[in-house]
């Protein structure tokens, strides 16, 4: 078969690894100068960072067995998190569950409530149902209760999924309790996160070479416009190169991977029943302050920061995981949003953005200056977060789209875990097998 990929992310460069190692043709068409899509890289201080921090939890199996595969996990590391949380003025440990018996701003009868609660919902086999059916926010007042809600999980939903968190279904947030408390293995005290030394950037770069070994190709920044479909059957793809050059070409089978508003507009023939449950789709973006500072900010590596008023949701400090000697000396901090696309802080430029943390860092860490800032950089992706509302597994769209030979995946489809590279290559891996077999 001669296969058109769109988009060379985690998910598009799997399956394209699988479908060149079955022996298939494959041309994967990205139109950012860089691969990896979100989990992209960009230079820090002669190192590679990813443009939003990134790790794997113990129980992202797919990835760690990719990263295998390609001879890189003797690079694979396992370290020790550090993880705050910003709360009432102060940085209260949050790493292990000694952390949690200590955490003042709950009484001690909410502290164990808290942690029995997390021993259950971690202890589900299988993702129960009934989950999707309840906001988090009902089932966490009903079973943790309005305090537990409003310190530990209101934060964290707001903080992901702003106006839009009294939407979000418990399936979601189980999810992310399940595999959270899966990394911290059988005692349940450390909690360990996966790096690739030398970054995600590497992984894709090995991948890359590997699947052109296997006689693939991927053509990068070349964008697609438009699927080309003749009588109800995807035929090809319409692509424009960086030289404004357009080229169409045919294709036996075509997998998109884009985010799905992308999609209806690559493919006006779609059916409406099938369009409408891509716009159905919301997707928070991310925005992402990265500094350089010539000094710590904190040690922790994650901390959350559950303060209404201060207007990023997390502070993650790169360096307090990965040694700083891999970014030129500098320590490392991201400064993290994820906004809807009509916040007022989406649309500000980077300097109005940054201007509006100074105060809010202070706050975090009194002594902090903006002299520590040695560089700053600024990231966006609009894609980042899809909102899993109420009955979300009724809204997915299947990978087979109504459109012969033609085919979507991307992490909208992912579910009730939370989106990740991990789940990307499971499912570049699942459609590319599913491809295969149609
Ligand atoms: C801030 C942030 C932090 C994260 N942290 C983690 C983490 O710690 N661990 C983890 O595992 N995951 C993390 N993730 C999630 C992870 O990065 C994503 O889930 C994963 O990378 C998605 O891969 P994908 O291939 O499905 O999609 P994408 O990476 O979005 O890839 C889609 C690709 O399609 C391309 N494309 C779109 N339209 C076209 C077109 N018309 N023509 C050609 N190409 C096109 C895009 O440019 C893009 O490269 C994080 C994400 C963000 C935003």
């Amino acid at each position: 078969m001669n296969i058109g990929i769109i988009g060379a992310g985690a998910l598009g460069l799997a399956a394209a690894y699988d479908f060149t190692k079955a022996g298939h043709k494959v041309a994967v068409y990205e139109r950012a100068p860089f691969l990896g899509g979100q989990a992209a890289t960009f230079d820090v201080g002669g190192g590679r960072l990813e443009k939003g921090y990134h790790h794997l939890f113990r129980s992202d199996r797919y990835m760690v067995d990719l990263i295998h595969e390609l001879g890189l996990g003797p690079k694979l590391a396992w370290i020790e998190s550090k993880v705050g949380f910003f709360h009432g003025g102060t940085i209260h440990k949050f790493t292990t569950p000694m952390d949690l018996l200590k955490f003042k701003p709950l009484p001690m009868y909410d502290r164990v409530k808290l942690g029995l609660l997390t021993l259950r919902l971690q202890r589900k086999k299988y993702w129960p149902q009934e989950y999707e059916k309840v906001t988090a926010e009902e089932w966490m007042k009903r079973h943790a209760g309005k305090r537990i809600y409003e310190v530990i999980w209101e934060p964290m939903l707001r903080g992901k999924f702003g106006v839009n968190a009294s939407q979000v279904s418990m399936a979601w947030l189980w999810g992310k309790i399940y595999l959270r408390t899966a990394s911290r293995g059988k005692s349940l005290a450390k909690e360990q996160l996966g790096y690739p030394m030398g970054s995600f950037g590497e992984v894709f770069d090995v991948l890359e070479a590997t699947i052109k070994k296997q006689g693939g190709e991927i053509i990068y920044p070349s964008s697609v416009e438009q699927v080309i479909v003749e009588n109800g059957r995807a035929t090809g793809l319409r692509i424009r190169h960086k030289d404004g050059r357009e080229e169409r070409r045919a294709f036996d089978r075509i997998l998109s991977t884009t985010p799905s508003y992308i999609f209806p507009r690559l493919v006006p023939e779609l059916p409406s029943d099938y369009a409408a449950k891509l716009s159905k789709v919301v997707y928070q973006a991310a925005v992402l302050i990265v500094m350089e500072l010539d000094r710590p900010f904190s040690w922790a590596y994650w901390l959350n920061v559950a303060d209404r008023s201060i207007p990023f949701v997390g502070v993650i400090e790169h360096t307090n995981y990965i040694d700083k000697s891999h970014y030129g000396g500098n320590h490392v901090v991201y400064l993290s949003n994820y906004l809807a696309k009509d916040s007022p802080y989406y649309k500000m430029t980077p300097d109005e953005l940054w201007q509006s943390y100074i105060p809010a860092l202070k706050k975090i860490n009194p002594d902090f200056d903006p002299s520590w800032v040695k560089k700053r950089h600024y990231h966006k992706e609009d894609a980042a977060q899809p909102i899993i509302g109420l009955n979300y597994s009724r809204q997915i769209p299947s990978l087979k789209t109504p459109i012969n030979d033609l085919w979507l995946a991307n992490t909208t489809q992912i579910y009730p875990e939370d989106r990740g590279t991990n789940y990307s290559v499971r499912l570049g891996r699942q459609v590319a097998k599913q491809m295969m077999e149609s």
